[in-house]
């Protein structure tokens, strides 16, 4: 990776790095910091005599060689400084960052999304969430509409709060880019297809988009989930936020095998955001609030919770693990305590 001394490269730096990367079949990659942009090395990238010759220009402050699976997301990369923003809040500030809204839009009952989101809003959430298009494990259940997004988006403009969507193919992903979706969910099922990840990548690069990436149900170990965060980064979007929420088998009586616990592992060996899910996770808006509690002790810097004004008249997963703006006001405010306190004796 290429850090320049200054914010950017100009276009003839740029030129003059990449004329040294052609001559060993290498290219360059411009990824968007919000501070500063880094320069990935595309191809192989283990030429010593490479990386002198690149470091030998004035313009350049280093040239690192992380030797790590995933070198964009590792914590030692150029990117470890990489600060996330989402609307007026950065993540991993002074308090935790919480996403919240129902399961799945009512496209018929827009009042009852729209009520919640102010609900969520006078509750101290940072972030709405909504599903549009809906991944069901049965064809017959409700897949989602479209009309959904023009609901979500009123939201943002009454709420002024940032939004976040799930996509599941590249029509999706489009329509949602060109709506300016702030967050871009990866669902657990698409975790690992990395042709979505490229191109979701690819078409949010150089943006303010932001990128939720779940951990897929089956996906073992931290290394391979944070590897396929790299997917995103190496197109040129390091805005990613990491999602434990739950894991197969499930713990008896949960939903999933809540995985909370992994935040450690991930913030030992990258610099991305952790914001976990405790409502998959668990699966019974009951057990929301102590999971949540425990993945803020565990380290992480916020949480996707869903939430509906009454869950009872909510679809999807809503009836059974949405919880209310009453129990969400009081969740937040315990998760802030744990917050102040958790690096304290
Ligand atoms: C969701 O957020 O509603 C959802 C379907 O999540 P997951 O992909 O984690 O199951
Ligand atoms: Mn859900």
């Amino acid at each position: 990776m290429i850090i320049p001394k200054g914010s950017k490269l100009s276009g003839e730096q740029i030129a003059q790095v990449e004329c040294i990367a052609n001559d060993f079949d290498c290219s360059i990659l411009e990824i968007q910091g919000r501070n500063r942009c880094v320069y990935a090395i595309l191809g192989d990238e283990g030429r010593e005599v490479m990386f002198k010759r690149i470091a030998g220009l004035s313009f350049i402050r280093s040239v690192d060689m992380i030797e790590s699976p995933y070198k964009l997301m590792d914590k030692r990369s150029g990117l470890s400084d990489h600060v996330i923003k989402l609307g007026k809040e950065e993540i991993g500030g002074s308090f935790p960052f919480i996403i919240g809204g129902p399961c799945t839009i009512d496209p018929d009952q827009p009042n009852l999304y729209l009520e919640t989101a102010h609900a969520l809003k006078e509750c101290g959430v940072n972030a709405l969430r909504g599903g549009v298009w809906k991944p069901r494990t049965n064809p017959y259940s409700y897949q989602g509409d479209s009309k959904a997004l023009e609901i979500i988006v009123q939201a943002r403009d009454e709420t002024s709060l940032p939004i976040d969507i799930e996509v599941m193919d590249l029509e999706q992903l489009k329509i949602a880019l060109e709506a300016k979706v702030d967050i871009l969910q990866i669902g657990t099922r698409n975790a690992l297809n990395y042709s979505l990840l490229k191109e979701v990548g690819r078409l949010s690069a150089g943006s303010d988009t932001s990128i939720l990436l779940k951990r897929g149900r089956h996906v073992a170990s931290p290394d391979e989930f944070i590897a396929a965060a790299e997917y995103l980064v190496a197109e040129g979007n390091p805005n990613v936020l990491l999602c434990p929420r739950g894991t197969t088998p499930a713990l008896d009586g949960y939903r999933n095998h809540p995985d909370e616990s992994i935040t450690p592992l991930l913030k030992n060996r990258t610099w991305a955001p952790v914001i976990v899910d405790p409502s998959h996770s668990v699966g019974h808006s009951d057990f929301v609030k102590a999971c949540s509690i425990s993945a803020i002790a565990y380290g992480a810097d916020g949480l996707c919770i869903e939430s509906h004004i009454d869950p009872s008249k909510g679809i999807g997963d809503d009836p059974k693990q949405a919880i209310t703006p009453g129990v969400m006001k009081e969740l937040i405010a315990c998760c802030k305590s744990v917050w102040e306190n958790r690096y304290k004796a």
